[in-house]
């Protein structure tokens, strides 16, 4: 008889990604035929801008294809580094052996953890925070400290509670801004404040910057603009989200030297190097600027009309309490008073809106928030006010007027 399998220690107690699950199962009905829309999954529904799409058609006609550095190709890490140089005016001046390119920010996210965190350290982690961060850190055997957000500032933490939650075992710190499920952005003194804490208590900061260029109320400020220093901060940031290229699965991080020959000695065991010729795209996105910022405003744009659409028909139509969208493109609602067996509010809202709505969207609970509900409008537009129309509609239904 074939021997049961038994999960290893290092995986017993994973769970699936939660965000990947949703869009599965949202994928798995249409396919068998139900009109759902998909208001799940966290991808801009955008084409990578064309001259990203000839760039890598050049670069395999070049001969792109073999092994690179496992670090990445130094004219796309000198690309990165000279954006950072930018935002950080010109403060401890980061070179390309500060950075590593994995394949997408989330091996970069992950590899960080894994190189700075252990068994027996902390790491805090805001919530809700997206849902992969409470899976890194416990794959790096560190334990996870959710700090919650408040929910009169954007579900946003401060300098304040972090501290409230730190112990001595503190090592390290989660940040996430513009904040995926929020929609929240951290303002300039908000983050300074923060990582000056970080500083104070020796700290590392993994700062997660995906979003940073999707922002509609003021630009999101880099960790880079106001740490005080770069000897405890990891900064990560990719493709995937600004120029709609997912696919391509090309991130990076910027760190002090030490941590990133870690990375790099950690991912040559593991991955190697990101895909050559997405490395090739990825360059074009950094350095043909004009192409690039045209490209990123017309998308962002196009986001944030969506965004103001779902918020006014919101106000018309009064569905459950919001954080208020600045950037990213999320909308994430309060569901707390949907009644639910188990007090997975926002579990039980998300089955209902898709059962008898065709509406999926992710469950708060992958969060680390179970009251709440996770919408991405990066749809369509005319899906997008359907979902959020149907989603009004549900709750009213569930909860009997406004929230
Ligand atoms: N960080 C956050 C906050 C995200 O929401 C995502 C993707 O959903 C990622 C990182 C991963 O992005 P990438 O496609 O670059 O791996």
């Amino acid at each position: 008889m074939p021997r049961a399998y038994t999960p290893s220690t290092n995986v017993a107690q994973m769970k699936e990604s939660a965000t990947i699950a949703a869009s599965a199962r949202a994928k798995a009905l249409r396919a068998a035929g139900r009109p759902v829309i998909d208001l799940g999954v966290g991808e801009p529904d955008f084409d990578t801008p064309s001259f990203i799409r000839r760039a890598a058609q050049r670069a395999i006609d070049a001969g792109a294809t073999r092994y690179t550095a496992t670090e990445g190709i130094l004219p796309l890490r000198e690309a990165i580094a000279g954006e950072a140089n930018e935002l950080a005016g010109g403060r401890e001046p980061v070179t390309a052996g500060d950075v590593v390119v994995s394949t997408g920010s989330k091996q970069s996210l992950f590899n960080a953890c894994f190189v700075l965190f252990g068994a027996g350290d902390e790491v805090l982690v805001p919530t809700p925070s997206w849902t992969s961060y409470y899976e890194m850190v416990a794959l790096a055997r560190a334990v996870p400290v959710n700090v919650a957000g408040d929910p009169d500032r954007g579900l946003k933490v401060s300098a304040a509670a972090l501290e409230a939650a730190a112990t001595a075992r503190t090592r390290g710190v989660m940040l996430n801004s513009p904040c995926n499920p929020t929609g929240a952005v951290y303002g300039r003194e908000e983050l300074r404040e923060i990582l000056d804490l970080a500083e104070d208590r020796g700290w590392w900061v993994i700062s997660d910057e995906i979003y940073r260029r999707i922002a509609y109320e003021r630009p999101a400020c880099s960790a880079l603009e106001v740490a005080p220093g770069r000897e405890r901060l990891i900064v990560v940031n990719g493709v995937a989200k600004a120029f709609a290229m997912t696919g391509w699965r090309v991130g990076w991080a910027i760190a002090p030297r030490a941590v990133a020959q870690a990375m790099t000695a950690f991912q040559s065991h593991t991955t190697s190097n990101a895909t050559t010729v997405s490395q090739h795209a990825a360059l074009a996105a950094l350095t043909e600027r004009d192409a690039a910022d045209a490209a990123v405003l017309e998308m962002v744009e196009r986001f944030r009309a969506r965004r103001d659409a779902a918020v006014s028909l919101l106000a018309d139509a009064p569905g459950p309490r919001h954080v208020d969208p600045e950037g990213a493109f999320y909308l994430y609602f309060d569901v707390s008073r949907v009644p639910s067996p188990d007090g997975d509010a926002g579990g039980a809202f998300a089955r209902h809106l898709l059962e008898q709505y065709h509406v999926a969207v992710v469950p708060g609970s992958a969060f680390c928030t179970p009251g709440w509900v996770r919408l991405s409008y990066a749809a369509p537009d005319d899906q997008v006010m359907a979902g959020v129309a149907r989603l009004a509609a549900a709750y009213a239904e569930r909860v009997g007027g406004t929230g």
